[in-house]
């Protein structure tokens, strides 16, 4: 890797020093009240930990420490999506018009749909969401058999939407990340089953991660549709108003319901208590919608065409990186659900010149040792090599990147058997541990 460098051992490991990792210098809230934009926890501190750098309104750089918690991500979620049979494909970003026109959506979309004209004049736009593609795809195949449904075709790729208000960071972009799957079904009664298979796989995939997601009535929007649910992660920030009942499960987007229902439409008794949420993912029975327009048929057993009875289903995936570290941090620092956290150990070395020096080869030795035992954490080690500083201004760095787990390499390391200083970070736990005691709690 290109942050590592050869040291006093042969052995490449990962240093802090040479992590690009660039800070904003200034008050980031400061910048952005000049700027007349809002800001936010998550966005403060991935500006202040130099994961993600503005650019223009709504777009960022991801630097590295984001990206490798981004793949880390996807991972997650291709295994979520895998194991319910998705399949993973990747469709173009630029999108004929023709087809926008086709759906009637050019003209919907209004001001959100990025537009440009190609060397000929000839429209078309950044996508923002691939029904039409997906489905002239799947259109194209003359010969899709029943046999071969459901089909769930899902990619992971920048989406671009002009948003009115770019805002919170990755929470709101003009240009982000998302999982995008569309289902094909033989039947009405199919493709419903497709569609509680996916939320289910949704609710296990935060589950995983570790946030808590309530799963809320939602409207159809652009999209169209009859049947559609909205993953929402509670907390002041979001901009999405939520309904829960006290008394059954009913909970539901303020967007559905009349102003007029007071008490719960569902169990008619309970009281409604407003939460606000950030909508991480959203659920869409289509029907025949974009099929019929499309023409995406299949051969029954009778070898008649039949149109297909499709669904969608999308993740906001920077989205859920942003609202992960909104949710889990600290006013000071980030904490990350361990899944995806950019890196699991920091590992610490007494500063240079002090009277405990000499460990600073015992905090080599660790990092290699763990690294050779535990082969899940390859690459996952850094060293904090930057012993001119003291281990307490080291400390809250790592106390601002969030890294799972802390190990200060210090005075009672060069005791027999030595001892190692545990932070796990996520608990706020400190544990003094031997050296097989570390190797189990990791
Ligand atoms: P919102 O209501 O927040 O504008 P949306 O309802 O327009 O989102 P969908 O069309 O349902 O979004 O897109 C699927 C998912 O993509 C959303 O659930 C959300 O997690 C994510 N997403 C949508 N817009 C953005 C954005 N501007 N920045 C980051 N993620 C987004
Ligand atoms: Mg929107
Ligand atoms: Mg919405
Ligand atoms: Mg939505």
């Amino acid at each position: 890797s290109s942050a590592s460098t050869r040291s006093t051992s042969s052995k490449p490991r990962l240093l802090v020093s040479r992590l690009y990792q660039p800070a904003s210098l200034r008050d980031v809230g400061q910048d952005s009240r000049l700027a007349g934009e809002m800001t936010c926890k998550s966005q403060r501190l991935m500006q202040q930990a130099g994961l993600i750098h503005p650019f223009n309104p709504g777009c960022y750089f991801y630097l590295p420490a984001t990206v490798r918690s981004m793949e880390k991500l996807v991972r997650v979620i291709d295994q979520e999506m895998q194991g319910i049979g998705g399949q993973k494909l990747d469709m173009p970003s630029l999108c004929s018009a023709d087809l926008w026109r086709t759906s009637e959506r050019w003209d919907l979309m209004g001001k959100e749909l990025l537009r440009l004209k190609d060397r000929h004049g000839a429209d078309y736009c950044l996508g923002p969401t691939h029904e039409e593609a997906v489905t002239t795809l799947v259109a194209h195949q003359a010969t899709l058999s029943y046999r071969q449904l459901p089909l769930l075709l899902y990619q992971i790729t920048r989406k671009f939407r002009d948003e009115p208000k770019p805002k919170f960071g990755l929470l709101r972009g003009r240009e982000f990340y998302m999982k995008d799957m569309y289902s094909f079904d033989v039947s009405e009664e199919a493709a419903r089953q497709t569609y509680e298979t996916v939320c289910q796989a949704y609710i296990q995939l935060f589950t995983r991660l570790g946030l808590r997601c309530v799963q809320v009535q939602a409207d159809t929007g652009n999209i169209g549709g009859t049947l559609s649910h909205e993953f929402q992660l509670p907390t002041d920030v979001g901009e999405d108003r939520l309904l829960l009942c006290e008394n059954c499960s009913f909970s539901a987007n303020v967007e559905t319901l009349s102003s007029s229902t007071t008490n719960c439409p569902q169990c008619k008794t309970g009281a409604l208590v407003e939460s606000k949420g950030i909508e991480v993912g959203h659920t869409f029975y289509l029907g025949k919608k974009y099929s019929s327009v499309f023409k995406a048929t299949f051969s029954n057993p009778q070898n008649k065409p039949v149109v297909t009875e499709m669904g969608c289903y999308g993740l906001g995936v920077s989205r859920i990186l942003a609202a992960a570290i909104e949710v889990l941090s600290t006013d000071e620092g980030i904490r990350w659900p361990g899944l995806i956290a950019p890196y699991q150990v920091c590992v610490l070395p007494p500063k240079k010149g002090s009277k405990v020096e000499e460990a600073a080869v015992l905090a080599e030795e660790l990092v290699d040792c763990l690294g050779e035992v535990l082969p899940r954490l390859r690459g996952e080690i850094v060293l904090d090599d930057r012993t001119q500083m003291t281990i307490g201004k080291r400390l809250k760095d790592a106390s601002r990147l969030g890294y799972p787990y802390v190990i200060v390499v210090g005075e009672a390391a060069l005791q027999k058997p030595p001892t190692f200083e545990v932070i796990c970070q996520q608990t706020g736990e400190t544990l003094f541990l031997s050296k097989d005691g570390l190797l189990d709690l990791l």
